[in-house]
């Protein structure tokens, strides 16, 4: 037997079929859980992960908003930023490369052409060309056009305001 497993039969019998969440144990119909790999052809069940999708994605998120967890996330951008500043500074003797492709025009380029920012080899990865291009291409937008509105407002008010 292949993997054809989704013959007309087990789609109807999905259409109808109900399962009970492993976690919450209301029981759904077989949409609200997650499919995965098969392993006999005939059991349609077996398709589905035991817990609802509103179960899974809450675990998710729960995980994801531990004390520790987030903790972690943010000392990890410290350390970052950390390291950045280190590298500005000139503290850090590193194997840089000299050059990289942009992500955006896919130009092999010197290090030098991208803006320094807090990632693995201390440089964005789309050149400041490609960067200005973005930037221009996206304050002729509506969104762009009012974001850029607000931010000469601040400035504005920030001049006004000061000593
Ligand atoms: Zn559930
Ligand atoms: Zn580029």
């Amino acid at each position: 037997m292949t993997k054809n497993y989704h013959n007309e039969a087990a789609e109807e019998m999905e259409m109808f079929a109900e399962k009970e969440c492993n976690k919450c144990e209301l029981t759904k119909p077989l949409n609200k859980f997650y499919k995965r790999s098969p392993i006999h052809p005939n059991d349609y069940e077996i398709y589905r992960r035991p817990v609802c999708k509103a179960c899974t994605r809450k675990v998710n998120h729960d995980y994801a908003n531990q004390p520790e967890v987030v903790a972690a996330r943010k000392q990890r951008l410290i350390d970052m930023r950390d390291e950045l500043e280190d590298y500005r500074l000139g503290v850090v003797v590193s194997n840089l490369p000299t050059h990289k492709i942009c992500r955006s025009c896919e130009i092999d380029q010197p290090l030098t052409n991208y803006a320094l920012a807090a990632t693995a080899d201390y440089h964005r990865h789309v050149c400041m060309k490609c960067t200005t291009a973005q930037r221009n291409r996206y304050h002729k937008t509506p969104k762009g056009i009012k974001a850029l509105a607000r931010r000469r407002a601040r400035s504005r008010q920030q001049y006004e305001e000061r000593d």
